[in-house]
């Protein structure tokens, strides 16, 4: 397949229309709650067979069983992409090492278990009917058993409490039972629907039903416009996009109809279409480090795949071969301030999309492939949970919204065009193996989105908004207390599915022989997520082994260019030097925003608020810093702080979990997320452990202006550590 070149037809589209209809707003009735009551888990049923009527391109069929060489290959990045990618090929009986620079696996669907024994989850994740590649996964590892099946209704809350649904329950399967959703949904009026109803009758997704190929390429030809754009052309109103397509598309792709492609919203529209449970959602038993990423690791490590976690590859080391080939030598990885050089056969990039821009060799840009990337950008978002002492979504009986001895209120994913957040959860009802917690009442989870103008606000003013806006869906939770919060901030989240960008996306095969992309941005014809994450590492992991031959003559040439020129040491060593320095001091002054994430992540290898040791040049004289618990401005007065405090720290760490940058109105920020341990020199030896955001705003000059520290922990907590004698392993730091 060509490298820059659109991927071929894969999707199997169809019908999906809807035409008008008239029924009066109503309240729908409270969808009952169903927890531990005949739930519905199993893959095997309620599940769309993409395998059947569909393009091989999207549910590629089982690979044939390989009989090359047996290679090595070293993955940067555990999350979907990465893990679909290392099960694949373990299966296919090749060898495997995932690198990852975060503490836990599972990228953007990962979730990690505080102190308190809290899960905190990278954001909220519902599973469509059609997610046919990663439930293929699922079953594979044994995880098939642990996803609820929701009623097969998507619901609107509105302000006030008032409910909407698009209700795809019916006797008849697709098309018939989208059409009468769409004509009978109580979320628009009866004059919206009838010109939504018109619009969608003139989409490609109505071609599909007798040429579904036609349609896909149809579909792709919109990626350079709008959803609104194309709507509203087609007679669509903009009442609809307010109240219903803004909410979905927020959902999906955290931007709203004005910017999302059209070929982002038709895509899935015409799996909704063509395949009944497409549009049927699911959600995890419980967090996705236990029911999700946990059974997938597993499988990984009973076959032979290794883990390596805090361990990020910080250059992807490369040469020429005198044939002017290029291929890629080694891996320089670092944790903490140890430095490790790893060599493989193939080398997989399972980054998100600030990541693999941080990783290119600057010298690859001179390909379009590689140079494309940097023309996707990531939606920052923000994940607010939220945990009440009553049940908020129960908007029927007041007495049982107050009571704690059983689960009641909506289970099932929520849209909202009324509130910052487009889409939530209250997954005690709805993941409550892990989150339905006796005599404590919902754990509401909600998307923020646009996560922009959240970025930069302290956790406490997030959720005090929040909060707010709950209370206004709800207003029957009045009263109801807030027991429990968490915020997590991803500055560059989904790659920005806006129009135009579709072509910019890469093949997972490269130009560099043994260099190989996986990842829910590469080219696969899902938009941005799990079921395209997971798609993507299939393809990584057939092209790996269709260049099987190709990869260990390469791995030959290279062991004798090695052995005659007895130059491969040293050009380790070399590495490991350069590794080694101490980074952003010797840096020019940046003259972007890349160069000030390449001395912040020098600052951060040498744990600079707990050594002192930083690069003061990248701040202003006068540049704001603020924690939760003080504010001063200047760099030097910064610098002073640091030395008096540094003396009392023992033992201390600072892992990098990940640093991206941001675009907020006209500000460039940064956005590093760290976990920080140490020891108090005091005679009982307290143990900090504080994870927790720093933002970097930057000037025009690229200097920071402000550093601004969120921590998972409030100000109160932090202290309270300083107070507490260590554990007594104190070692296990
Ligand atoms: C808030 C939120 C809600 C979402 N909701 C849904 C949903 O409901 N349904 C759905 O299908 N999808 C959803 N998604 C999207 C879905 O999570 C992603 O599309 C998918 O998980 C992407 O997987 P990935 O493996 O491609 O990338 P990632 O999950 O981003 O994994 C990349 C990994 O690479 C690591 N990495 C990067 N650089 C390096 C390096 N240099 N060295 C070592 N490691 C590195 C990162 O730490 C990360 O773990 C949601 C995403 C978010 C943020």
């Amino acid at each position: 397949m060509a490298a820059t070149s659109r991927a071929p037809s894969t999707l199997a589209p169809a019908s999906f229309s809807a035409a008008g209809g008239s029924r009066r707003r109503r309240r729908c009735p409270n969808p009952r709650v169903r927890v531990g009551v005949g739930v519905r888990c199993s893959l095997d049923s309620n599940v769309s067979d993409m395998a059947v009527n569909a393009p091989k391109g999207l549910f590629p069929p089982e690979p044939e069983h390989y009989r090359g060489p047996k290679l090595k290959v070293a993955i940067i990045g555990a999350g979907l992409a990465g893990m679909s990618t290392a099960v694949e090929l373990l299966d296919q009986g090749h060898e495997v090492d995932l690198y990852e620079s975060r503490p836990f696996i599972g990228g953007k669907v990962g979730s990690f278990v505080d102190r308190k024994g809290n899960h905190i989850e990278m954001g909220l994740h519902v599973f469509f009917g059609c997610y046919s590649n990663l439930f293929r996964l699922m079953k594979k590892v044994g995880a098939d058993n642990n996803l609820l099946v929701k009623e097969h209704t998507h619901t609107f809350v509105n302000k006030g409490g008032t409910i909407g649904e698009l209700d795809f329950r019916f006797p008849v399967g697709a098309p018939l039972h989208g059409i009468q959703a769409f004509l009978r949904t109580n979320q628009l009026k009866v004059y919206d629907k009838a010109r939504n109803a018109v619009a969608l009758a003139l989409s490609p997704v109505v071609r599909a039903l007798v040429d579904p190929d036609g349609a896909l390429q149809q579909v792709r030809d919109l990626d350079d416009v709008s959803f609104s754009d194309w709507f509203l052309s087609k007679g669509g109103t903009r009442e609809s996009i307010t109240r219903m397509w803004d909410p979905v598309a927020y959902a999906l792709g955290f931007i709203d109809c004005d910017n999302i492609s059209a070929r982002c919203m038709l895509t899935i529209f015409t799996l909704f279409a063509t395949k009944t449970e497409a549009s049927l959602l699911r959600m995890l038993k419980g967090s996705p480090d236990v029911y999700l990423s946990g059974p997938i690791k597993k499988y990984i490590t009973d076959r032979g795949g290794r883990f390596h976690l805090r361990w990020g590859c910080r250059e992807v080391l490369y040469d020429k071969s005198p044939d002017g080939e290029t291929y890629v030598k080694g891996l320089l990885l670092s944790k903490a301030t140890s430095r490790e050089i790893i060599k493989a056969d193939a080398y997989v990039a399972a980054c998100d999309v600030p990541g693999i821009k941080r990783l290119l060799p600057s010298e690859w840009r001179q390909w379009d492939t590689f140079d494309n990337i940097y023309k996707l950008d990531g939606v920052p978002v923000v994940t607010v949970q939220l945990r009440y002492n009553g049940w908020v979504t129960e908007l029927q009986d007041l007495e049982k919204s107050r009571q704690l001895k059983k689960a009641v209120g909506l289970d099932n994913l929520l849209y909202t065009p009324d509130a910052d957040f487009s889409c939530f959860s209250d997954l005690a009802l709805s993941s409550p193996a892990d989150y339905y917690i006796e005599g404590q009442g919902s754990l509401i989870q909600a998307v923020l989105t646009p996560g922009d103008p959240y970025m930069p606000l302290p956790n406490e003013e997030i959720i005090s908004k929040v909060q707010k806006q709950v209370l206004e869906l709800f207003p029957s939770s009045r009263g109801l207390e807030l027991t429990w919060s968490s915020v997590v901030k991803i500055g560059q989240s989904l790659y920005r599915e806006s129009p135009g960008n579709d072509p910019f996306r890469p093949d997972q095969k490269t130009l560099v022989k043994n260099f190989f992309l996986s990842g829910s941005y590469t080219k696969q014809d899902y938009i941005d997520s799990m079921e395209g994450a997971t798609l993507s590492g299939r393809r990584t992991a057939a092209y790996i082994c269709g260049a099987g031959e190709e990869l260990l003559a390469l791995r030959k040439k290279l062991i004798v260019d090695d052995s005659e020129k007895a130059r491969g040491c040293r050009v380790v060593d070399d590495d490991l030097q350069k590794g080694d320095e101490g980074g952003g001091a010797e840096l020019d002054s940046p003259r972007s925003v890349d160069d000030v994430v390449a001395v912040l992540e020098a600052d951060y290898q040498r744990a600079y608020f707990l050594t002192g040791n930083f690069t003061p040049d990248i701040y202003t004289e006068d540049c704001l810093f603020e924690d939760p618990t003080i504010k001063f401005r200047g760099r030097s007065r910064y610098s002073q702080n640091l030395d008096l405090l540094v003396p009392f720290f023992d033992s201390p760490s600072l892992e990098l979990e990940n640093i991206e940058k941001g675009l907020r109105v006209e500000t460039k920020f940064i956005m590093a997320t760290w976990t920080l341990r140490t020891y108090l020199r005091l005679p009982w030896r307290p143990l900090i452990v504080i994870r927790g955001n720093t933002t970097y705003d930057l000037d025009e000059e690229y200097k920071v202006t402000r550093h601004a520290e969120s921590w998972d922990v409030s100000a109160l907590e932090a202290i309270g550590q300083i107070f507490v004698p260590a554990p007594k392993q104190t070692d296990d730091i």
